[in-house]
């Protein structure tokens, strides 16, 4: 019964921030304010309701594997088996603001392999297509991952969250951090102007940008935070 109030709680607040967040600027962008944003859209091929069906229908599924998959390592009989804290003296007060950093360069590293595996032929089909679906992504995009994409987009932090201690603060944070992030890569419309883009620190950054033409030609811009390995391993497409 604990467990499926922990998971149902869990899934709930995913569900309520992706359509709060993402159902929002949908809403904004697409329907309310559409003319104010036609300067700053990215692609503008035609985007189908069964596209926008697509994205939510497959939304639902990660909010419900996302949620498995958080309820596991949260519940009262594992949580304390993991480096979880909550008293921020538990560690020096210099990891609590350095472990937010850590853990999202280590999910920018993950993500990058994870996300070039999944562009290898052999694997394509059964897990990335579903999100490639969109090739001109709108916000609705953000959680649309196949079962199996879902379930390796956040199993990464389970090792994480038993190996390296994580304030239940910054977690909460970098998860929201990581939304916001994703959210961003499915705009349809890139708001940042080229002065800043093309200025450090953000020249380092993905842009909206980045993750649209991603969509768009699919053998480029892997990365998910940052460009390092896109630049390194060479698969960064100017735009
Ligand atoms: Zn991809
Ligand atoms: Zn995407």
């Amino acid at each position: 019964m604990e467990e499926i109030f922990l998971f149902s709680k869990l899934s709930a607040i995913q569900l309520l921030r992706y359509f709060l967040l993402s159902g929002g600027a949908y809403l904004f962008i697409f329907r309310l304010a559409p003319g104010f944003f036609k300067k700053f859209q990215i692609q503008n091929s035609e985007i189908s309701k069964k596209q926008i069906l697509h994205e939510i229908k497959h939304s639902f599924s990660t909010v419900i594997i996302f949620g498995l998959i958080f309820s596991f390592f949260m519940h009262p009989k594992i949580k304390p088996l993991t480096m979880l804290y909550k008293n921020i003296n538990d560690y020096p007060v210099w990891w609590f603001f350095l472990s937010l950093p850590v853990v999202i360069l280590i999910n920018d590293t993950y993500f990058y392999w994870m996300h070039r595996t999944f562009h290898h032929p052999r694997f394509y089909k059964i897990s990335h297509q579903t999100h490639h679906v969109s090739t001109n992504p709108t916000p609705l995009a953000t959680y649309s991952f196949h079962p199996i994409e879902a379930f390796f987009e956040a199993a990464w932090i389970v090792p994480v969250v038993f190996f390296m201690p994580i304030h239940t603060t910054v977690l909460i944070v970098f998860s929201l951090i990581s939304f916001l992030n994703n959210l961003k890569g499915h705009l349809g419309v890139d708001l940042m102007p080229q002065k800043i883009k093309r200025a450090f620190p953000y020249k380092w950054v993905n842009t909206a940008t980045h993750h649209s033409h991603h969509h768009k030609y699919f053998n480029s811009n892997f990365g998910l935070y940052f460009l390092f390995w896109d630049k390194l391993m060479k698969t960064e497409r100017r735009s």
